[in-house]
């Protein structure tokens, strides 16, 4: 640290992203990215995307935003370089001062907090490491949930949503849904309803792109220009046009979205029979990882067990019995499979 670090910044904690090794080292379970790559068109249209880059990108993401609201039928959506961004508009957007989420969920919340100098309020989960939405009452601060929540997998359902964001009509209620297309439900049908409600997405899970850096708020149009506001206030050129184009055709190719989720749910349901058969305890996940315990070891064990075997999932200090494994492909969950029967002989 230098002298002349701002001093606020002294005491910061970075956020530890997951290991990224080298390509083909490992069969890389660790941050819950698509197993699938991007399609050939959306290929193809990056490569032609890339023949426009001595310009500037499009700062409002037109062609985008315009496949984007007709495909889900809103009025209006903003883009970020990851959700990770929007998060961080979010936050000069809408915290001022407090904020409150789960004790147990996505890292970079306390993060933020801390960067952005703004007073946390860590909710406990229950002892089933559900959410009890009374705990969200009519908290007069900001909330952010994700939902599914990382790294448990549990998810509130719309009842129990609904109940948070009508007890919060003073403040802003940030659902963040970066694992919600593998849920089967969306807080989107709830934007018309509760004028209080951003929802984040990202391109990073369910549609095969984390490298290409693509994340998304809906909302009302007036939050929706409260974030742009920031957005044009950072970097108005957030989302570069190789990123652009490649999201546009995703969002085209219903088809290849669809059948890439439908195969890692498919995988999920089959990996939990195939865990508690075996004796793990695991939550009941809607995303596209599951959190799980084995019986008669701790996490960090099966950790370095699975990393021996060239298999990288996710271990976090703080919740030692648990492990975080995302959902491979058929042939990558067999490998995973196969070396825990291994474990247990
Ligand atoms: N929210 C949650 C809950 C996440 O797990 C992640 C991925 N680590 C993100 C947001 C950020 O994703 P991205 O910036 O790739 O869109």
């Amino acid at each position: 640290m230098s002298v002349f670090l701002n001093r606020q910044l002294a005491g910061l904690i970075p956020y530890t992203p997951g290991e990224q090794p080298k390509r083909g080292e490992f069969i890389k379970l660790n941050t819950n990215e698509s197993p699938y790559p991007p399609s050939p068109r959306a290929v193809a249209a990056a490569a032609e995307a890339a023949k426009t880059l001595n310009l500037y990108c499009d700062p409002s993401a037109k062609a985008l935003t315009a496949e984007f609201c007709n495909y889900y039928n809103v009025d209006d959506v903003i883009f970020g370089n990851g959700s990770d961004e929007i998060l961080a508009f979010c936050y000069l957007a809408f915290c001022e001062k407090e904020v409150a989420f789960p004790k147990i969920s996505y890292g970079f919340y306390q993060v933020f907090s801390d960067l952005y100098n703004v007073v946390a309020e860590q909710i406990p989960l229950t002892e089933n490491f559900e959410i009890d939405p009374a705990t969200y009452f009519n908290k007069k601060k900001t909330i952010i949930i994700a939902n599914p929540n990382a790294p448990t997998g549990i998810a509130l359902n719309k009842d129990q949503l609904e109940s948070i964001l009508a007890a919060n009509e003073q403040n802003v209620v940030i659902i963040d849904e970066a694992y919600a297309d593998f849920s089967g439900f969306s807080a989107r049908s709830l934007i018309e309803k509760y004028n209080n409600l951003v929802v984040v997405g990202t391109f990073s899970k369910s549609r095969n792109l984390a490298g290409a850096r693509l994340g998304f708020a809906v909302a009302n149009t007036e939050l929706i220009n409260d974030i742009a506001l920031v957005k044009n206030s950072y970097n108005p050129y957030n989302v570069n046009a190789v990123t652009q184009a490649m999201g546009a055709v995703s969002i085209a190719e219903a088809a290849y979205f669809e059948e890439c989720v439908g195969k890692i749910v498919a995988e999920r349901e089959k990996f939990i029979e195939f865990l508690e058969q075996n004796g793990f305890y695991t939550l009941p996940s809607k995303a596209n990882f599951v959190f799980t315990k084995p019986a008669a070891a701790s996490g960090e064990e099966l950790y370095e067990y699975l990393r021996s075997k060239k298999i990288l999932v996710r271990y976090f200090k703080a919740i030692p019995d648990f492990v975080r494994i995302t959902i491979g492909t058929a042939i990558e969950m067999d490998a995973v499979k196969e070396a825990i029967i291994d474990w247990r002989k």
